[in-house]
């Protein structure tokens, strides 16, 4: 059965517009860069400049897609698939119902921030446990309609998960560039499970990346880094979502981490996109989080003035984010300057106190999506965000993701060169107790833990 369609609710027929100079096109190379300047590409949407959606429309054509049970409906991506490119046919999709995740409230961190109105969105809810599957639900249906038969990324680990998962789906093969020994076994075991062709190669992300613009200039293999507009494109309904979620009613702030700073770019531009087509009537702050020691973007901002990128060397145990030159770095400055949102870094020991009190909620997250609870702290102590402001947290990854740091972490062997750090945090770290087996033993440690 076909899905409710409203009037004035259309596939949207889309471009490739260059960052740089705005050329127009209507393909892209298999560098996803202007042919005439070299830059990134975006995909706009012509068709709305004389005559957009009706916003009223749209929310109920995507309110009554929630009683569908076609794919296309199912996915929390597609639901919005008016805010998309378009496809012919639906059948056309590769989906593994990504989206639809939950906005958390955070009753203790807000105690411990003052903030309020402070939510959570839980991007780690996602099938294969990152926000990464929303873009990657696009960036693959469109892979294999044109015709590619193998797809590749460079990643620090997320990436490989959600690629090799929707190629596998899709029925297409999947090549995989990691940094050895410097991604965590369960994004690893994610990709060889889903079949992946994985490569270990003896560099950092930086290094993996490099190499992959060379394969996909003489290689038909279809990229899908963050560089692929389509990713972006998808990875925008997370906003999409949250306003629905919040009524249409925009928060005062999000916050989201920043490595290649992609997600950071698709989310501004679906905020800027739903103000524009009358979606929401305010724009909400949109801040960046960084790791200290990858902390480009940071940099950038500071002693550029957002001008010319300052690359890094990037070390982090939030390897999520361990990027040192990060390819949406344009993007993303054009997003804080279009939203007014900060940039801020964190240091190693502000990651794993927030990661700390996020798992204390009941939902954790991997390392890189702490960085959000850590950056509001400074935000607020800077006065950039107020207590009786409204914040959400964007939560990247899932508790999963990378359990060494977790158990790292509780057994006090994180941040070990660290020694007053680390006992700063002793009392979040609740390590494993190992004991004999007797009902004496055990009742003493409840004993103890009261
Ligand atoms: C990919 C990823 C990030 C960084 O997102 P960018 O789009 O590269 O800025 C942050 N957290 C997690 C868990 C990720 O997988
Ligand atoms: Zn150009």
């Amino acid at each position: 059965m076909n899905s409710p369609s409203g009037p004035g609710v259309q596939p949207q027929q889309f471009f490739f517009r260059c960052i740089g100079c705005g050329d127009l096109a209507t393909s892209a190379g298999q560098d996803f860069r202007c042919a005439k300047c070299s830059d990134l590409l975006e995909i706009t949407y012509p068709g709305w400049r004389s005559a957009g959606p009706d916003p009223s429309h749209l929310k109920l054509a995507w309110c009554q897609r929630r009683l569908s049970q076609s794919a296309a409906d199912l996915s929390g991506v597609w639901r919005f698939r008016e805010l998309l490119p378009s496809l012919a046919d639906d059948n056309e999709i590769v989906t593994l119902r990504e989206g639809n995740t939950p906005l958390y409230e955070l009753p203790q961190c807000s105690r411990i921030t003052g903030v309020e109105r402070l939510y959570a969105k839980h991007q780690g809810m996602n099938p294969t446990a990152s926000f990464k599957d929303t873009g990657m639900t696009v960036a693959a249906t469109f892979a294999r309609r044109a015709g590619f038969r193998w797809v590749a990324c460079a990643s620090t680990g997320n990436t490989s998960a959600s690629m090799a998962a929707y190629a596998a789906r899709g029925g297409m093969r999947s090549l995989v560039l990691v940094p050895e020994g410097k991604i965590s076994w369960s994004k690893l075991s994610q990709a060889l499970d889903y079949g992946a062709v994985t490569c270990q190669l003896r560099t950092d992300f930086d290094g993996c990346l490099r190499l992959l613009q060379e394969l996909v200039r003489r290689a038909p293999v279809y990229q899908l880094n963050s560089i692929n507009p389509f990713r972006l494109e998808g990875q925008k309904t997370l906003a999409i979502e949250l306003l629905e979620q919040l009524n249409w009613q925009s928060p005062d702030h999000i916050v989201v981490p920043g490595g290649n700073l992609g997600n950071s770019s698709a989310i501004g531009k679906a905020l800027v996109e739903m103000l524009d087509l009358g979606l929401i009537s305010r724009l909400p702050k949109l801040s960046v989080i960084q790791a200290e020691g990858a902390n480009a973007l940071v940099r950038t901002i500071r002693e550029s003035g957002g001008k010319s990128l300052v690359a890094v060397q990037a070390e982090t145990r939030a390897t999520a984010i361990r990027i040192g030159n990060p390819a949406s770095w344009k993007k993303a400055v054009h997003v804080l300057e279009a939203t007014g949102g900060a940039c801020e870094q964190v240091s190693e020991v502000e990651i794993a106190q927030a990661k700390a009190e996020i798992g204390a909620e009941g939902i954790g997250c991997e390392p890189a999506s702490a960085v959000t609870l850590a950056g509001l702290k400074k935000l607020l102590t800077q006065g950039f965000v107020k207590r009786n402001e409204s914040v959400v947290l964007v939560l990247t990854g899932n508790l999963l993701k990378d359990p060494d740091f977790t158990i790292d972490f509780h057994r006090g062997e994180l941040l070990k060169e660290n020694e007053s750090a680390r006992t700063s945090l002793d009392r979040l770290r609740r390590p494993p107790i190992v004991l004999d087996a007797s009902l004496e033993a055990v009742m003493k440690t409840l004993e103890q833990a009261q």
